[in-house]
């Protein structure tokens, strides 16, 4: 199948439609654009997977909590679409607000409190604590994607790890698709593949790397038997507390079955470590789910794992 790419919504929704109607099995990629190896592995799974893989390129201004942040997201639309291609996506396809919330914009130009859609619990604390409405902007862009798609299957990033929360009981309230959570690319260095890393200089990427750095201590801990919470907890949070050029703003774990907004404590059973830091111009988030290394998920429920 040839390479197609429309600039607006209405065009793509009909060819997904087309595809589901010849019986084949649709991929989705949704992605912000600026598009690196992390995005084109989950491109590639899809194609393994799917009869036909559809990529979303769209800057959704709903979850962004800062306007400068929004404005100096780095976007290379032409380069996107020549590594999509390349990759074996067979529609890449992107949109406006308005397109893709056609009635549900008021006479000020605001989308109307009711077409928002509730992230659910998992929303609550780390990131949906330090950016206000995000999970909500998340949650009701991909509810609207996977409307306009239909996917038989989505693919994600282990990367955003609330974020792949959010999808799957977005997706489980759907009742479709299903949800496959792809292990984080990184850097051989061990820097998580991010578009924002296109922000950094030499000496901030080098800085940068406290962030895994931190999250491979903690894992190696957990695999010498460490299980306490706070333990764990401080073995991850004291290193970026003192590595230079990174202004932490969370280090946290969490029980990786279940997702609590509150610190867990004692003893645990399944862990996940999340941190989130300022280095240079950019916030960098990154998480290891610890003693499992880069493993696969693939969901048909909120929070279950496989
Ligand atoms: P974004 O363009 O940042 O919204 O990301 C689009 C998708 O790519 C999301 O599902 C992300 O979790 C995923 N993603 C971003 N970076 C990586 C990475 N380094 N490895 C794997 N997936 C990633």
């Amino acid at each position: 199948m040839s390479f197609t790419r429309y600039g607006s919504v209405a065009p793509a929704e009909e060819w997904c439609r087309a595809a589901l109607e010849e019986g084949k099995t649709l991929g989705f990629v949704p992605t912000m654009g600026a598009l690196h190896e992390g995005h084109i592995a989950l491109v590639e799974r899809s194609v393994e997977e799917c009869d036909v893989t559809v990529v979303s390129v769209f800057v959704n201004p709903l979850q962004f909590d800062d306007p400068g942040d929004l404005e100096r997201y780095p976007r290379d639309e032409d380069s996107d679409a020549r590594a999509l291609e390349e990759a074996g996506c067979d529609l890449m396809f992107t949109g406006t607000l308005p397109e893709f919330f056609p009635r549900s914009f008021d006479e000020m130009g605001s989308l109307e409190p009711g077409a928002l859609v509730s992230p659910g619990p998992a929303a609550e604390g780390l990131e949906g604590a330090s950016r206000s409405g995000h999970f909500v902007g998340v949650a009701t862009i991909v509810h609207r994607l996977f409307e306009v798609v239909s996917p038989t299957r989505a693919y994600f990033g282990r990367k955003d790890y609330q974020q792949s929360l959010i999808v799957k009981e977005v997706a489980a309230r759907r009742g479709s698709p299903l949800v496959v959570i792809c292990p984080t690319v990184r850097t051989a260095e061990g820097l998580a593949r991010s578009s924002r890393n296109e922000r950094l200089s030499e000496a901030e990427r080098t800085d940068a790397l406290a962030l895994s750095e931190a999250l491979a201590a903690c894992d190696a801990l957990w695999r010498e038997g460490e299980r306490d919470a706070e333990a764990l907890s401080r073995a991850l949070s004291r290193p970026l507390e003192a590595a230079p050029g990174v202004q932490l703003d969370y280090a946290a774990v969490r029980d990786a079955e279940r997702w609590t907004s509150e610190d867990p404590s004692g003893p645990m059973g399944s862990c996940v470590a999340l941190v989130a830091a300022r280095v240079g111009p950019v916030r960098l988030i990154d998480n290891l789910v610890l003693g499992e290394g880069e493993a696969c998920e693939i969901s048909l429920g909120a929070g279950s794992r496989a």
